[in-house]
C-alpha cells in the first residue's frame, strides 16, 4: 500500500472475543500500520458482557501486539471510521453464509461513505466459532477451552456459575 500510513478498524460486537476474532486480528495486523479493534455499543438486548468488559478482555489479549488498539464506539460504523480517519474496515469470514451478509454490508458502507472493506478468512479450526455459540455452550457448562482465550474462559465461568447459583 505504498508509503501511506494505513489505519484499519475491525468493528464487531465481540461479546465475547473468540479465538476466531483473535486469529483475524493477528493476520490483519500484518497488513496495516494500525489496527483498531472497535467494540460496538449498539443497544443489543441480549448482550452478555458490557462494552467495558469486552474492551477489557480484548486489551488483555492485544497487549503484546504492536500497532493494535482497542476502543468502543457508538452509532454507525462508517461514522466512527470517518472520525478515526480509518482507511479500511476489516471483517472476518467464516462461511458462505457470512459472505452474503458481509457483501451487503460492505457494499452499503462503500456506497454511503466510500470506505473499502477488507476480508480475512478464518483458520479452518475456527470456521464454526461464533460468540453466540460460545455464550450458549458456556451457559450450559460446556468446555470451550480450544475456542476462546483463557481470560475469556475465566470470565465466562465466573458469569455463568453466578447465574446458575442465583437464577433470575
Ligand atoms: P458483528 O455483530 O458485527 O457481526 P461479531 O463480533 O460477531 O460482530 O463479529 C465481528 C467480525 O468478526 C465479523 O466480521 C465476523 O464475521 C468476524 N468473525 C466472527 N467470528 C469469526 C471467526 N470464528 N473467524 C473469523 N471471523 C470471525
Amino acid at each position: 500500500m505504498g508509503n501511506k500510513f494505513v489505519r484499519a478498524i475491525f468493528p464487531g460486537s465481540f461479546d465475547p472475543i473468540t479465538n476466531g476474532h483473535l486469529d483475524v486480528i493477528k493476520r490483519g495486523m500484518r497488513l496495516f500500520d494500525e489496527l483498531i479493534v472497535a467494540v460496538g455499543r449498539s443497544p443489543v438486548k441480549n448482550q452478555l458482557f458490557t462494552p467495558e468488559e469486552r474492551v477489557e478482555m480484548i486489551s488483555e489479549l492485544i497487549r503484546d501486539l504492536p500497532g493494535v488498539l482497542v476502543e468502543s464506539f457508538e452509532g454507525l460504523t462508517v461514522q466512527y471510521a470517518a472520525k478515526r480517519q480509518a482507511d479500511v474496515i476489516l471483517r472476518g469470514l467464516r462461511s458462505l453464509t457470512d459472505v452474503q451478509y458481509e457483501f451487503q454490508l460492505a457494499m452499503t458502507n462503500r456506497a454511503v461513505a466510500g470506505i473499502e472493506t477488507v476480508f480475512i478468512m478464518t483458520s479452518e479450526q475456527y470456521g464454526f466459532t461464533s460468540s453466540t455459540l460460545i455464550r450458549e455452550v458456556a451457559s450450559l457448562g460446556g468446555d470451550l477451552s480450544n475456542l476462546i482465550p483463557e481470560n475469556v474462559h475465566q470470565r465466562l465461568e465466573g458469569r455463568f456459575s453466578r447465574l446458575r447459583a442465583a437464577p433470575t
